[in-house]
């Protein structure tokens, strides 16, 4: 399975497609954590990241396209799910490049809509763990309002560009740049989908499985 999971900040595409790449036993990639990896070790991509990523601005494609390209290896040989990548329709258009060198094509789109009250809802409750990198939110769940990580014991934090301001920058973003990615994969022979975000992570869950499912 080769899937590319779209949708704007703090939909659930990193949760949703944790638990894909779980049940169908593929690696999950998503730009966002890796170069958030990258801005903590201080290497010379995340040096150069973290200027866009603090602003809630795009890394330049030309950076991500070398980043997917390091990270998927050769694609060929394993499935793959894609979280936050492409985000414009150069990456996208990269991305299919990248595939055809290897003969091989994305076998499903699924996009994740919510309104957008639900998603400044979701994005300011996103607690991170700084050890693991676990998700918690505690707008979904009040439980999961401890200050430590359940998994490992690591303190919980906000992200930095989860701040209400550099939200609103995210969001507009993610309407100029990514949004028009939805009419771009619709109008190409990638099937895909567009499934309602909203409800318990189970019911999103639910609902993608009956349009993707590996077993
Ligand atoms: P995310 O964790 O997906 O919300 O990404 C956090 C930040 O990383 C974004 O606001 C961007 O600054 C950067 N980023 C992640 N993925 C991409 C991408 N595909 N293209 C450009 N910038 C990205």
């Amino acid at each position: 399975m080769r899937i590319v999971i779209l949708g704007a900040p703090g939909v659930g595409k990193g949760t949703q497609g944790d638990r894909l790449a779980e049940r169908c036993g593929i690696p999950k990639f998503a730009t966002g954590d890796i170069l958030r990896e990258a801005v903590r070790n201080d290497t010379p991509l995340g040096r150069e990241a973290k200027r866009y990523m603090d602003e809630g601005e795009l890394v330049p494609d030309a950076v991500v396209l070398d980043l997917v390209r390091d990270a998927l290896g050769s694609p060929s040989a394993h499935g793959f799910i894609l979280d936050g990548f492409p985000r414009t329709v150069t990456q996208a258009e990269g991305l299919q490049a990248l595939l055809a060198e290897h003969g091989i094509e994305l076998n499903a789109v699924l996009y994740l809509d919510a309104p957008e009250q639900e998603l400044i809802r979701r994005v300011a409750g996103r607690r991170v763990c700084v050890a693991c990198g676990a998700v918690y939110n505690v707008s979904l769940d009040p439980s999961a309002a401890g200050e430590v990580c359940e998994q490992c014991g690591g303190r919980l934090e906000t992200r930095e560009d989860d701040e209400a301001g550099t939200v609103r920058n995210r969001l507009r973003v993610y309407r100029e740049s990514t949004a028009p990615l939805l009419q771009w994969y619709a109008n190409s022979p990638t099937p895909f989908y567009e499934l309602e975000a909203v409800g318990s992570v189970d019911d999103v869950y639910r609902r993608l499985l009956t349009v993707v499912d590996c077993s």
